[in-house]
């Protein structure tokens, strides 16, 4: 903490450094001013712990420059002991106390008098710093535990490595859309992804293309989705987009679109160039009337899974599927 500032008013060369004298005893950094008018001027400047004020002055006494130090909020709050040579009749006592005087001292200044009051208002003034300081402490803490929680929040509900919604965050979201298309009447897409022959991906070209390969993935996703649908990474190389207010057909038509991408765009780092197909199983909510939010993955699992058996890279709908098998649709 900085060293406490002192300002010494008085009009005679002779009593301002008599004054500092004594004052260089404290651990306090001592200014002067020879009239009230400069005296001004340095409050304005800096943070002063006390002013040592000399009541008789010319031109601006000892009284009207409180009067005028006491008009700034800035400087409203600094103690101020008149010094003076004048009778210790009331009169004179009580006009310095009207104009916010906190003390008096009289001339000739006795040492030990002025140390020990001077003293006071220095240990009331390093008390109200450590407290500001405090509050400072305590504001800096709290904003530092507010950015703690919005990344640990982050953290929570998204995947490191691709920067979607994680798995966890699918079960609260998941739930609340079906809930809401269940009481709404609204439509629920779901699309089951899964790159193909992922493994070979990383067993080749190692882990760290494999990486690149799914936030790619990810990110050529989440640049043709629209901004309502929510992608998740479900598992390893498995994703999951839930289409709000999207029937089958929509949602089966949004997965061909990532399908074509994923098939012709080619993913390129290094020396290495080369492209993932995906699957795709799609099932929505009123098509295939799932009874719990887990069904309507299963479904979206099923058709993915055929999708595979099909010979992979292609979009397939449960209902379809359950056509195809002669299966009643929903089942
Ligand atoms: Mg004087």
């Amino acid at each position: 903490m900085k060293k406490p500032e002192i300002l010494v008013v008085d009009d005679r060369a002779e009593n301002l450094l008599a004054m500092q004298r004594v004052l260089n005893d404290l651990d306090a950094e001592i200014h002067t001013a020879s009239s009230g008018n400069e005296a001004l001027a340095m409050v304005l400047d800096h943070d002063f712990a006390l002013i040592l004020l000399d009541v008789q002055m010319p031109d601006m006494d000892g009284f009207e420059t409180a009067e005028m130090v006491r008009l700034y909020d800035k400087t409203a709050h600094i103690p101020i002991i008149f010094v003076t040579a004048i009778s210790k009749e009331r009169k004179h006592i009580f006009k310095g106390y009207a104009s916010g005087a906190v003390d008096y001292i009289f001339k000739p200044v006795d040492r030990e008098i002025l140390l020990s009051k001077v003293k006071v208002f220095l240990t009331l003034y390093r008390q109200r710093q450590e407290l500001q300081q405090l509050v400072q402490n305590l504001q800096h803490s709290q904003e530092l535990i507010a950015k703690q929680n919005a990344t640990l929040t982050l953290l929570a509900l998204h995947d490191e490595l691709t920067g979607l919604y994680n798995r966890r965050h699918l079960n609260t979201i998941l739930a609340q859309e079906f809930y809401r298309s269940k009481r709404y009447g609204t439509d629920l897409a779901i699309l089951m992804l899964d790159l193909d022959h992922f493994k070979n991906v990383n067993d080749t070209y190692g882990h760290a293309f494999g990486d690149f390969v799914l936030k790619e993935f990810a990110h050529r996703m989440k640049k043709i989705s629209r901004p309502t649908d929510l992608i998740f990474r479900f598992g390893g190389e498995e994703f999951l987009i839930l289409l709000p207010q999207t029937d089958i057909e929509g949602g089966v038509k949004a997965g061909e679109q990532i399908r074509k991408i994923c098939a012709t765009e080619m993913y390129e780092e290094g020396p290495v160039s080369i492209s993932v197909t995906t699957s795709i199983g799609a099932a929505a909510f009123h098509n295939d009337k799932p009874e719990e939010p887990d069904q309507l993955i299963e479904m979206a699992d099923k058709a993915l899974y055929q999708a595979k058996d099909a010979g992979r890279n292609r979009v397939l709908a449960y209902t379809h599927l359950m056509e195809d098998q002669g299966q009643p649709k929903g089942v």
